[in-house]
């Protein structure tokens, strides 16, 4: 009687084994079509296999000799398409756009506090120009040193809508803890704890000003050489 449960135990968990691993693979597979062919198949299983399996995910993915990097790079894209549309639905007085205190210039003389870090606007670093772009869009700036400070400003904020700048490990962690605030990410294009650096156009892309950028400079190119009307004022 105890043999055959034994045997029949022992199967079921090989099956299921094997299941995992098949998962696993297939995650993988779809991951990498979704970054270098920008298709999106099955989310739903891409971010079950992420969020319950994702520390065996990246012993998985070195075993097969891919960086673990790999499993929060997928994470980042397909949260970024899955929220996209509702990211854009909501009103940029009700965003936050959260920069890492690493992106600052050496020489930067923010002042901490519980908020995280001061900027003074001095533009001798991209957080400057971003905060400056973001806040004339009704956006909230926080620029922060640390998981902890999320953590407060997610306590003292309303907002509905979030988007996050660091590398990826950290940006897929929090876009999946902030899934009810259709996060959006960018990564860091350079990485580590101080001097990184972050693609500033990737940034203004998501908070649609590139798009606005592209609108004002093809109203210019759409105004008849013939019109009196004075192009500058159209685009203003
Ligand atoms: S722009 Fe802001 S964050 Fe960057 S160096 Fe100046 S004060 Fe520091």
């Amino acid at each position: 009687m105890f043999n055959e449960f034994y045997q029949i135990f022992g199967q079921m968990v090989v099956i299921a084994g094997i299941l995992l691993v098949f998962l696993l693979f297939m995650t993988l597979v779809l991951g990498k079509i979704l970054i270098h062919q920008d298709r999106l198949i099955f989310p739903k299983v891409l971010l079950f296999t992420i969020d319950l399996f994702y520390g065996l995910f990246k012993k998985f993915s070195e075993s097969i000799g891919l960086d673990e990097q790999i499993v929060d790079h997928i994470g980042v894209e397909v949260r970024n398409k899955v929220n996209e549309k509702k990211f854009k639905s909501i009103s940029d007085d009700e965003k936050l756009l959260i920069l890492p205190h690493c992106l600052r210039n050496p020489k930067c003389e923010a002042t901490l506090e519980p908020s995280g870090m001061v900027c003074t606007g001095c533009n001798k670093c991209v957080i400057g120009v971003l905060k400056e772009k973001a806040e004339i869009k009704g956006y909230k700036v926080f620029i922060i040193p640390g998981s902890t400070f999320l953590k407060k400003i997610i306590e003292q904020n309303n907002f509905k809508a979030v988007l996050g700048v660091a590398c990826y490990q950290d940006l897929n962690l929090s876009m999946m803890k902030l899934s009810k605030f259709a996060p959006q990410g960018v990564p860091l294009s350079r990485d580590g704890c101080v001097k990184t650096k972050v693609d500033p156009k990737a940034v203004l892309d998501k908070m649609g000003l590139i798009e606005d950028i592209h609108n004002e400079k093809s109203s210019i190119n759409n105004i008849s050489p013939c019109s009196k009307d004075n192009p500058a004022k159209r685009v203003l």
